[in-house]
């Protein structure tokens, strides 16, 4: 085993997370099965980034492992997953760890999910399918007192060196969800993409395999867009990685504005992510088509599509302006602000959406009128005098009503 000699390693985890680290080293002793903390993790205690979530990988059936875990260790099993003999394990502190059995896997459709075999397999055998050399990294855990970093790949040097280096060259037609991991681990860490690693991106980015299902690239783009960096959006165009989910990105997208956006609560934190999506995506059936969005996404960027197409001038009136967003979801609207920078928008946004009219069909019926379709032309005549500034609160639109309704009666 590569042992990194120079460095042994520190468990700076919450209390919780270390008592079930060392709750496992003893059951694994126990068990007679060698565990390793490995990937994200050990990546992350280099770099000295805070741990929240673990995964550890068996040399041997981590299901069994996770049953042991329950049977001798009071731990209860959240899921397994048959199929790759992984377990989600909670400890008595309450920390909860992930559990893989080391396997290897084989890409037998480029872009597609990949084969699992050899269950068990040598840990150096393991690490063989993983992304980049700075995620192939472990820590036997067997001595707590003397944890030692094993390094197949030459990780440790690429993390000293700020690389991110994938493992072969085929890396990215197996998986080019890569690619997006490899930004999103950029823009993280700030670290650059190794000169071999970014010329096999680029030749994979002239030639995508359109026939790859979307997945997990939207998966790890919803990730990426979450980051809380600058120029997320202009790392996808000038690296050309929007060429994995559109043929027609939108090309001078301000993603500044996403901030100014902020203020008007118009979307949770949580739904950023998918204002960069869409305007990677608005012009591009291609993506439409493939991207499997919910009916809710899908909503969304028609909406934006429509709006596109209306291309309104700045100047249009403020009943016009009202019309157009009124009932057009929050994030449609943000969505369209960001990629047109329209004026009306902010107009709308500041001004406009709070103005309702105040009073209802049972006001119009307590006045003397029957319910008809004229009901909404009178609402409708309320609105754009509301708009104008002109009535503000309910007494004055009944008296509007009545005013409006003499005039008519006398003419
Ligand atoms: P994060 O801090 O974002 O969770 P992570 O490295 O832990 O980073 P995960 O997505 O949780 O990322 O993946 C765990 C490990 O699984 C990675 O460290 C890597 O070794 C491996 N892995 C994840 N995705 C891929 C992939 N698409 N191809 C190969 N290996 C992957």
């Amino acid at each position: 085993m590569p042992i990194n000699s120079e460095r042994t390693i520190n468990l700076k985890f919450d209390e919780n997370l270390k008592a079930a680290v060392l709750t496992a080293i003893t059951a694994a002793q126990e068990y007679g099965v060698k565990i390793f903390l490995i990937g994200g993790a050990v990546r992350d205690l280099i770099l000295e980034n805070p741990v929240k979530d673990i995964d550890i990988t068996v040399e041997g059936n981590a299901a069994d492992f996770a049953n042991f875990l329950r049977d001798k260790y009071h731990c209860k099993i959240k899921s397994v997953q048959e199929n790759l003999l992984t377990a989600k394990v909670q400890f008595e502190s309450g920390a909860v760890i992930d559990f893989a059995s080391t396997r290897e896997e084989k890409y037998e459709k480029p872009g597609f999910l990949p084969e699992a075999f050899n269950f068990g397999c040598p840990l150096a055998d393991d690490v063989k399918r993983r992304d980049f050399t700075i995620n192939t990294l472990a820590i036997h855990l067997e001595d707590e007192k003397n944890l030692q970093l094993i390094d197949y790949c030459g990780g440790y040097n690429d993390i000293l060196n700020k690389k991110i280096r994938i493992l072969h060259n085929n890396s990215f037609v197996d998986d080019p969800s890569r690619i997006i991991r490899a930004l999103k681990f950029k823009q993280r860490f700030n670290f650059e993409i190794e000169e071999n690693t970014f010329n096999l991106m680029q030749k994979y980015l002239s030639g995508v395999n359109f026939q790859m299902p979307l997945e997990r690239i939207k998966g790890e783009l919803r990730q990426y867009f979450s980051l809380k960096n600058d120029n997320l959006y202009s790392l996808i165009i000038n690296s050309k990685a929007y060429a994995l989910i559109s043929d027609n990105p939108i090309m001078n997208f301000n993603e500044n504005l996403i901030n100014e956006l902020c203020k008007f609560d118009l979307f949770n934190a949580d739904e950023i992510w998918f204002i960069y999506i869409a305007a990677l995506i608005v012009n591009s059936d291609f993506a439409f088509e493939r991207l499997n969005m919910t009916s809710f996404e899908k909503k969304v960027i028609l909406e934006v599509r429509e709006l596109l197409k209306k291309n309104k001038p700045d100047n249009t009136d403020d009943y016009e302006i009202y019309n157009i967003f009124n009932d057009l979801q929050d994030l449609s609207i943000a969505i369209y602000y960001a990629i047109t920078e329209n004026h009306a928008v902010k107009k709308f946004l500041t001004c406009l959406k709070e103005i309702k009219v105040l009073i209802s069909g049972k006001d119009l019926i307590e006045l003397g009128f029957i319910p008809s379709p004229y009901f909404n032309e009178l609402f409708d005549l309320i609105l754009r005098e509301k708009l104008n500034g002109n009535l503000k609160t309910k007494e004055e639109e009944i008296n509007y009503v009545k005013q409006y309704i003499k005039k008519e009666e006398q003419s």
